[in-house]
């Protein structure tokens, strides 16, 4: 088996680093940072948004695995005290694997010849408008469902949900469930702007597209990334047929790793 190892700058992360790698090597794993079949990230769960971005364009070769050298996080399954126990584990692999679904980003724009853009996202994407509150039109589907007008619009995955998702009030879904949310941020109701004002939950087979009023001055976010957009004629959201697959090793039940994180000891 080829292992990469990608790692956050933190001390802890590159001590375990070092460890890590030797103990692969004493078990006969190759190191292999440019085509490995798993990939063990070092860090928080920004290093694992960070690791998958890294290897965007290899989600089918390769399965993750996330070693934790802070708190408790979401995507990462092992603390680094348990590193000898991870390597056992990656001994006796069976291939298995969990996915979880990604959101798949297309930006459109006005100008006829330019091609649209197409992204990624593990965590949300969140549309937002530099100069002035944003505004656009929502469809589900075909059909025109609301008029925004408000701070942005969130978009967010099954284990994104824990995530920007959280913070502005969207619910905690189960990450098994291959689902979107949209949440709004900071919305402005009156009677020329009507949104529903709760979190939506979007089946695997809705597309949601924003059409943006202006033409220019967008902040488009994907996970860590914020790319500046102009001319967007409208963006579709929608689940990705490709997921990121994890190692399956041990599964911690999803609603106790929530509990730890948010709630601690009750
Ligand atoms: P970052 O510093 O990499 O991450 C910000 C915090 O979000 C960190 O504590 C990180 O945990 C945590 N986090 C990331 N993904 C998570 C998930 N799926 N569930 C629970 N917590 C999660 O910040 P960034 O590079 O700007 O953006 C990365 C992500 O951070 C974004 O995708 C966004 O969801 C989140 N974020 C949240 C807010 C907010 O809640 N107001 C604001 C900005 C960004 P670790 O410490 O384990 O890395």
């Amino acid at each position: 088996m080829k292992v990469g190892i990608y790692t956050n700058k933190l001390t802890s992360s590159q001590v375990t680093k070092h460890k890590l790698t030797e103990l692969l090597l004493q078990n006969g794993f190759e190191i292999n940072d440019k085509e490995p079949d798993v990939v063990i990230t070092l860090g928080g769960d920004g290093t694992l948004l960070a690791a998958f971005h890294h290897y965007i364009k290899q989600l089918n070769q390769i399965r993750f695995t996330a070693v934790n050298t802070g708190h408790l996080g979401f995507y990462t399954d092992w603390q680094n005290s348990e590193i000898e126990q991870l390597v056992e584990s990656l001994k006796k692999d069976d291939g298995k694997s969990v996915s979880y679904p990604l959101l798949k980003i297309i930006v459109h724009f006005n100008q006829t010849n330019r091609q649209p853009k197409t992204y990624l996202a593990l965590n949300e994407s969140i549309l937002q408008k530099i100069t002035s509150t944003l505004i656009a039109d929502v469809y589900l589907g075909d059909q025109l469902f609301e008029h925004f007008r408000g701070e942005g619009l969130c978009i967010s995955t099954p284990t994104g949900s824990t995530a920007y998702n959280k913070s502005v009030g969207g619910a905690i879904v189960n990450s098994s469930l291959k689902i979107l949310q949209l949440t709004e941020v900071a919305s402005i109701n009156n009677i020329m702007f009507r949104t529903l004002g709760s979190p939506m939950i979007i089946g695997p087979e809705d597309k949601l597209t924003i059409v943006p009023s202006a033409k220019s001055d967008y902040f488009l976010t994907v996970d860590s990334e914020s790319y500046q957009c102009n001319q967007i004629s409208r963006i579709e959201f929608a689940l990705c047929k490709q997921d990121i697959r994890f190692v399956k090793y041990r599964h911690i039940n999803f609603w106790k790793r929530v509990q730890k994180s948010f709630i601690g000891e009750v």
